[in-house]
């Protein structure tokens, strides 16, 4: 599904002493099957902008395009499913099961349908039916709750998926997990994920273009090399470069030969290793 954004405007509390412009002038667009990742510090628009692409909220201007109108603003929320930041706190079911059956129930699907999605679901975030479903979500970790609110999402089926700062809060473990959890599908599904970040190692390492936003506006996109190409303006922002891109600009800087764009670890550990067997 396609998503084209134009010229979105979005003021809350207008006419206030309170009127604050989130989103100022944003125009974008979003193939079908890309991972996206959206960035910027805390207060710029993230959630205000992904919100308007469920039809959560509405723009105070401009308009958004899905899959070129052939999806109607109704039937978004079937289509687009949101993650929110901390969804743990929306958990309410008795069992883990049922949580996560909520959504898909309210779909209309007949219940063995259901609880296929339930099942594949949570074997998609890393959860054991058999194991887990009876289970009350109150005693799960915070990060195998976080687990439970994704899931639900996940079993939606929706074809956009947006996950707003889906590892705020998660020890680095419960971080990777997720987060190579969110890859896994991504690379299975090939369904379009927006991932909401404030940092770049995250967003560097999954997203095929970045978004970063700054005081309401959209500040710069492109491929994440391509961002972190701008690391005096990102700093000036509040946003760092990952660290392993200033390893690699240290190197250039002294002179070392480095052909390949390098954006996560991975990708410096095997350059250096190929400038130290050529040696
Ligand atoms: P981010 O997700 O990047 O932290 P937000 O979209 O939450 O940014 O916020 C953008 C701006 O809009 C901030 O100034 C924030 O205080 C304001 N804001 C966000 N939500 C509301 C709301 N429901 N009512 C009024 N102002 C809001
Ligand atoms: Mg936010």
């Amino acid at each position: 599904m396609s998503i084209i954004i134009e010229n979105l405007d979005h003021i809350y509390d207008r006419g206030t002493p309170y009127e604050t412009k989130a989103l100022d002038a944003i125009s974008l667009e979003i193939e079908t099957g890309e991972f996206i990742g959206i960035i910027g510090h805390t207060g710029s628009g993230k959630s205000t902008l992904i919100q308007h692409l469920n039809g959560l909220i509405k723009p105070s201007s401009g308009r958004i395009v899905i899959n070129g109108e052939k999806v109607k603003m109704t039937d978004v929320r079937k289509k687009v499913g949101l993650v929110f930041q901390y969804p743990e706190y929306q958990l309410f079911e008795e069992t883990i099961a049922k949580d996560i059956a909520f959504g898909p129930e309210n779909l209309g699907l007949k219940e063995a349908e259901v609880e296929e999605r339930v099942k594949e679901a949570m074997t998609l975030v890393g959860l054991d039916y058999d194991l887990m479903k009876d289970k009350s979500p109150f005693e799960l970790s915070g990060g195998q709750k976080r687990r439970v609110a994704i899931a639900g999402v996940l079993a939606m089926k929706a074809e956009v998926l947006i996950l707003d700062e889906p590892t705020a809060g998660l020890d680095p473990k419960g971080r990777d997990e997720i987060l190579t959890q969110i890859k896994a599908l991504h690379a299975k599904h090939k369904n379009t994920v927006i991932l909401v970040s404030h940092s770049m190692e995250d967003v560097g390492k999954l997203a095929d273009r970045l978004f970063v936003m700054n005081k309401g506006k959209l500040a710069l996109s492109g491929r994440p090399s391509e961002v972190f190409k701008e690391a005096d303006f990102l700093e000036s922002i509040g946003l760092g470069v990952p660290q392993v891109v200033k390893l690699s600009e240290a190197l250039k800087s002294k002179g070392i030969i480095i052909d390949k764009e390098i954006v996560t670890v991975e990708d410096a550990k095997s350059e250096l290793m190929r400038l130290l067997r050529r040696k």
